[in-house]
């Protein structure tokens, strides 16, 4: 996690703790004014003050001198445990959650909240058990505690039970009253894959079809139903695809190898052609679609029209491996690669790294394929082509 991501998380846990605080207050009608006495701790102001500039262990170091001050303080004790885990000292995260829970002065709100922080330091450990049971027992207390909820919909996700996931992200999408149509169609998807994988192609269908009616843009979902009918009607598998490029033209590119199987298998390999001319046509800088169709031409054995699109690629687009890894296969379909560029050649093909370079815009984990999930930081839909060069500032 980056520092930023951590300190949003902490600053989100002193906020939600705060509220939860006011929100029992609330409901147990107790007069709970003026200010708690901790707060005149000058270790607390100096603890807030170090996380909110990102120092974690110094803030540690003082709002665990609050705490034996005023061992009484629920909020710091939560804060402290929330710090414990995101530096890594889960056991001592546990320990302090425990101690939390063991005492009877909390509120339904404060023990709902301290199960699912307890939940999540287990599913850090890897207690996955002890984990699911700690946000059950959250959410017995408090059927409405969000942070169980986005708790346990994580953790179905690590665990790959798609269908519990959409559930619960479904429940959490009510509660927040927020939109979810993105990750529950990405969610929808993946149930759709796990169906196609048992063989259960209407089931596949049907969810690869919600996914779609939830959210346009889940470009999975089309890649997926296309897949799915690529050999039984690849006149169908191809119009899904072009249905993908109106909903979201910036990832046509992902769809332009299955589009180029399909036209191919239903005897319309020129459409592929078409579309490519009117997609470098619409973007003059639109290297991705000169490859597809360089890479087309040099398989239609006319790699010196290849070699011409692939020129006028790299002009716009110099920085960009593919195209150059294009150019050299392209070259030797020409016979103009004697044994020492040859060599040069396959090394080159063999030790390139992040050919194809994308990038979550929430943690920056990098990869070199498209994807949907971040692996590191675990959100949907983040992933974009990672532009460097000249390209980026859109200069030429
Ligand atoms: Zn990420």
């Amino acid at each position: 996690m980056t520092e930023t991501a951590l300190l949003a998380v902490l600053v989100a846990a002193v906020g939600g703790l705060l509220a939860g605080r006011a929100w029992s207050a609330s409901r147990e009608g107790s007069p709970r004014q003026g200010r708690p006495l901790f707060r005149a701790s000058p270790h607390y102001t100096q603890g807030l003050h170090y996380l909110a500039t990102g120092q974690l262990e110094p803030a540690t170091h003082e709002l665990a001198k609050v705490l034996r001050e005023y061992p009484d303080a629920v909020e710091v004790q939560q804060v402290l445990s929330h710090l414990h885990r995101e530096v890594g000292r889960v056991e001592r995260a546990i320990e302090l959650h425990r101690a939390l829970l063991a005492r009877t002065d909390l509120s339904r709100a404060e023990r709902a909240h301290t199960l699912a922080s307890l939940g999540t330091d287990y599913r850090r450990a890897g207690l996955l058990d002890r984990a699911a049971q700690a946000y059950d027992e959250a959410l017995e207390v408090d059927p409405r505690n969000v942070h169980a909820l986005e708790g346990q919909q994580k953790q179905f996700e690590e665990q790959r039970e798609w269908r519990q996931a959409y559930e619960a992200q479904t429940r959490l999408a009510r509660l927040r009253k927020s939109d979810d149509g993105l990750v529950l169609a990405y969610l929808q998807t993946e149930m759709g894959h796990e169906a196609a994988r048992a063989g259960l192609w209407d089931e596949a269908e049907a969810a690869f079809r919600t996914a779609l009616s939830l959210d346009q843009r889940a470009t999975a979902a089309y890649l997926a139903l296309a897949d799915l009918w690529g050999e039984r009607d690849p006149r169908r598998a191809a119009s899904i695809l072009e249905s993908a490029i109106a909903a979201a033209p910036e990832r046509a590119y992902l769809t332009f190898e299955p589009l180029r199987k399909a036209y191919a298998a239903s005897g319309e390999v020129s459409r592929f052609v078409a579309l490519c001319e009117r997609l470098i046509e619409q973007d003059s800088r639109d290297w991705r679609a000169r490859l597809a169709l360089a890479r087309h031409l040099r398989g239609e054995d006319r790699p010196g029209e290849a070699l011409g699109l692939l020129l006028r690629a790299l002009e716009a687009n110099p920085h960009v491996l593919l195209v150059h890894l294009e150019i050299w296969r392209t070259l030797r379909a020409l016979g103009q690669l004697g044994p020492e560029e040859e060599r040069y050649a396959a090394t080159v093909e063999e030790s390139a790294l992040y050919v194809d370079p994308h990038i979550c815009t929430a943690c920056r984990y990098r990869a070199d394929d498209m994807l949907w999930r971040c692996p590191h930081c675990h959100e949907w839909n983040t992933f974009v082509e990672e532009r460097v060069g000249p390209a980026a500032g859109g200069q030429l």
